[in-house]
């Protein structure tokens, strides 16, 4: 089987996996589907005036608490635990809002279906965990829920993709994806990386899966949630999940990122929903132009990257005569600090300079290797 044939059938095994587009849920009623509520469960109180000021706006599709919650470091407030979900049935039964939980074990998963949850979603410190996940997956065989895939904590598309189908082969079809960065040790204005090509990638392995973001986990501070929705918004994500809380300063968890049921409001209007494409001839006129004119840079990056390369491996012939190392750091740092200052005079970030040289430095060594081993 030539490798063409094979990518080919990898890809239509993994688009076949049964799931229902968003657009189908019975909760689902317009674009952005929308997800919010605290943080965590903190109170019968907190629970029923969060959800009554969400339920008054008509904004909100699903309420969403955490009952257990997975803090990283212990001694922190860890959630109310199974009382909470009485409250939330009360949501539920007062106010007509579907309720999500998250789960971490089947014993999550059954406390949450003996309770009626509708939704539960399975959080990034969860999915990266292939045991945990069979677990999960084996005990909501064929239930009748909505089912939320948070990112792996790390940036691993093959791990979002085998936690989704551990789910999917549960007989789960109402499920989705929901993107809320990366963590990571390099420093970053969010409290988790977007990395939005990961997900951008996902979709097109799991064409159909529905897409959401958590702009409250990724930015970490309230302040960025209106940003980073609308950019959401922008690569045609199916909906949001916010963290909403009545009295953020008093929250027990995520203080920094909780949004009053106003603002959420305030940040939903403020949304400019664009629709993914057009028949408008002029639109499509002009795309297509511009489409070929960042073909042509592309293709020009390509060339000026093989020319960078030609002269890696020269030196590294060079180098190899005179029994040079391949790394020098002292060069190295000055050329990243150059291009970094000369890259923000031309408008483009430090984070995105400094990936970008990394890469080809890495690329670089690559080839220089190769010319070392060299007979
Ligand atoms: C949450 O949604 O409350 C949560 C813990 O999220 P994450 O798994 O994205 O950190
Ligand atoms: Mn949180």
């Amino acid at each position: 089987m030539n490798t063409e044939i094979l990518t080919t059938t990898v890809k239509k095994a993994r688009s076949s996996l049964n799931i229902l587009p968003v657009e189908e849920w019975s909760v689902f009623k317009k674009r952005p589907l929308i997800i919010a509520g605290p943080c965590s469960a903190e109170s019968e109180e907190q629970v029923m005036t969060t959800a009554a000021a969400l339920v008054a706006s008509g904004r909100v599709d699903i309420f969403r608490a955490g009952i257990w919650k997975p803090r990283t470091r212990p001694g922190q407030f860890e959630g109310i635990g199974s009382p909470g979900l009485k409250w939330l049935k009360r949501v539920r039964e007062e106010y007509g809002l579907p309720v999500a939980v998250e789960v971490a074990t089947e014993k999550h998963v059954y406390e949450a279906l003996k309770h009626g949850i509708d939704a539960v979603w399975i959080g990034a410190r969860t999915s990266v965990n292939p045991f945990a996940l069979q677990e999960i997956a084996s005990a909501l065989k064929d239930a009748d829920v909505m089912v939320f895939i948070k990112n792996p904590v790390n940036p691993d598309l093959e791990l979002w993709i085998g936690a989704i189908e551990r789910i999917s082969r549960a007989g789960i079809t109402r499920l989705a994806a929901v993107h809320r960065g990366f963590s990571t040790w390099e420093k970053c204005s969010f409290r988790n990386q977007p990395r939005w090509q990961i997900a951008v990638e996902l979709r097109q392995r799991i064409p159909g899966i529905g897409m959401l973001c958590d702009p409250s986990h990724m930015g970490g501070d309230r302040e960025f949630i209106g940003d980073l929705s609308q950019k959401a918004m922008d690569l045609n994500y199916d909906g949001l999940m916010i963290e909403t809380h009545i009295d953020p300063p008093n929250a027990l968890s995520d203080r920094k990122q909780q949004l009053t049921p106003v603002e959420l409001m305030n940040v939903l209007d403020s949304l400019i929903l664009r629709s993914p494409t057009s028949d408008d001839p002029e639109y499509l006129e002009t795309i297509e132009d511009l489409r070929s004119q960042i073909d042509v840079y592309d293709n020009l990056l390509l060339d000026i990257l093989e020319s960078r390369m030609q002269v890696a491996e020269t030196i590294g012939r060079f180098k190899k005569e005179h029994s040079i190392t391949i790394l020098q750091s002292s060069r190295w740092k000055e050329v990243k600090d150059n291009a970094v200052d000369k890259g923000v005079r031309k408008g483009l970030t430090p984070e995105f300079i400094h990936n970008i040289l990394e890469a080809i430095h890495q690329e670089s060594i690559t080839h220089q290797m190769k010319v070392m081993k060299e007979a």
